[in-house]
C-alpha cells in the first residue's frame, strides 16, 4: 500500500521486516496521504518485544482497518522507579521482522527525546476509583502507573490520528481508563479491546515472561489456573466468594502470595458484593520469581 509519495518506505504487506520511523513529523507525513484519501488508520500501540498477543491486535487491525501503525516505545512514565524499566526486553530487529510479516505498515519506534522533549511537563491523568485501584492502588504500581499510560496513548493518539486503536484484555483496567479517557476528552478514536492471548497451558502472553526462571514459569501457570476455577465456582455456584476461595486456594498450591485477588465492575471497576447480573472482571497480580505477571477473567 503506497502510503505517501514522499515516504520511501511505501508499500507493505509483503514479508519484509517493517520499517520503523522514528520521528513525528516523519510519522506524519508517511500517514498524510493516507489521511487525506480518506483511508481508516488503525493504531495498535506497544513495549516491543512482541508476542502473539500483540500480533492479534495486528491481525484484527489489519482485517478491519486500511492501514496498520504499530508504535514500540518503552514509555519511561509508566514505570516507578523501583520498577524494570531498564531490564525491560527489547529487540527491536525481531519485532520489526515480526511486525512487517504480520502486515503492518508503519513502525512508530521513537526515541525517548522525541516524545518528552526537554521541558515536557504536561500530563493526561483519569482521576477517580479507574485509577486508584489494583494495579493504581499505591501499595501496587500506584496512579502514577496510569498517568504515564495515559498519557503515551493521548500523544500517539494526537501523533497518529487513528480511526481505531487496538488493546488487549490482558491489561483489562489499563482498556477501562484509555476508554475513559476517549470518553472524557472526546479522542476521535475508536477503542477496541481484543481477546488474551496464552500459552497452551494457560499463562498470559507477556513480554515480562522472559524474566521466569523455568520452575517459576511452571508455578506461573496458576494465575490462569486461579482465574479458571473461579470463574467455574462462582457460575457454579452462584457464588462469587466460592469462586474467589477456589482461586485462593490454586494460587496458595502453587506457593503464590497474590498482590491482588479482587472482583469488581468491569466497567467502572467499582467493588461488587457478589454476582450483580453486570459483567464482573476477577483480576490478579502476583510477583512469581524475577516477573510481576498480571492476569484477568470477566465473569459475564
Ligand atoms: P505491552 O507491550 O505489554 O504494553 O502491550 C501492548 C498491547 O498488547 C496492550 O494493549 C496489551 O494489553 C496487549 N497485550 C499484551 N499481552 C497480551 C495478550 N497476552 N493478549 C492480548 N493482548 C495482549
Amino acid at each position: 500500500m503506497n502510503l505517501d509519495s514522499s515516504f520511501p518506505g511505501d508499500i507493505v504487506t509483503t514479508n519484509a521486516a517493517a520499517r520503523a520511523v522514528r520521528g513525528v513529523d516523519e510519522l506524519r507525513a508517511a500517514l498524510a496521504s493516507a489521511r487525506r484519501e480518506g483511508r481508516s488508520i488503525g493504531l495498535v500501540p506497544t513495549m516491543g518485544f512482541l508476542h502473539d498477543g500483540h500480533l492479534s491486535l495486528v491481525r484484527a487491525a489489519r482485517a478491519e482497518c486500511d492501514v496498520v501503525v504499530m508504535s514500540l516505545f518503552v514509555n519511561p512514565t509508566q514505570f516507578g522507579p523501583n520498577e524494570d524499566l531498564d531490564r525491560y526486553p527489547r529487540d527491536e530487529e525481531r519485532d520489526l521482522r515480526l511486525a512487517g510479516e504480520a502486515g503492518v505498515d508503519v513502525v512508530f519506534a521513537p526515541g525517548v527525546a522525541e516524545l518528552y522533549p526537554d521541558g515536557a511537563a504536561t500530563a493526561v491523568e483519569v482521576t477517580g476509583n479507574l485509577t486508584s485501584v489494583l494495579d493504581g492502588d499505591p501499595e501496587s504500581r500506584g496512579a502514577g502507573h496510569f498517568r504515564g499510560v495515559t498519557t503515551i496513548v493521548a500523544k500517539l493518539f494526537n501523533i497518529v490520528g487513528p480511526d481505531v486503536a487496538y488493546f488487549g484484555q490482558k491489561d483489562a483496567q489499563q482498556a477501562a481508563v484509555i476508554k475513559r479517557m476517549v470518553r472524557d476528552l472526546d479522542f476521535p478514536v475508536q477503542v477496541q479491546v481484543e481477546p488474551t492471548v496464552r500459552e497452551a497451558d494457560g499463562l498470559a502472553m507477556s513480554s515480562r515472561n522472559v524474566y521466569l526462571e523455568p520452575a517459576d514459569r511452571a508455578r506461573a501457570v496458576a494465575l490462569s489456573r486461579a482465574l479458571a476455577a473461579c470463574e467455574q465456582q462462582a457460575i457454579a455456584r452462584d457464588s462469587l466468594e466460592a469462586g474467589l476461595d477456589a482461586a485462593r486456594i490454586e494460587l496458595a498450591a502453587a506457593a503464590i502470595e497474590p498482590e491482588y485477588l479482587e472482583a469488581r465492575d468491569a466497567e467502572t471497576l467499582e467493588p461488587v458484593e457478589g454476582l450483580t447480573g453486570r459483567p464482573i472482571l476477577v483480576a490478579v497480580a502476583a510477583k512469581v520469581g524475577g516477573a510481576r505477571l498480571i492476569d484477568n477473567v470477566v465473569i459475564e
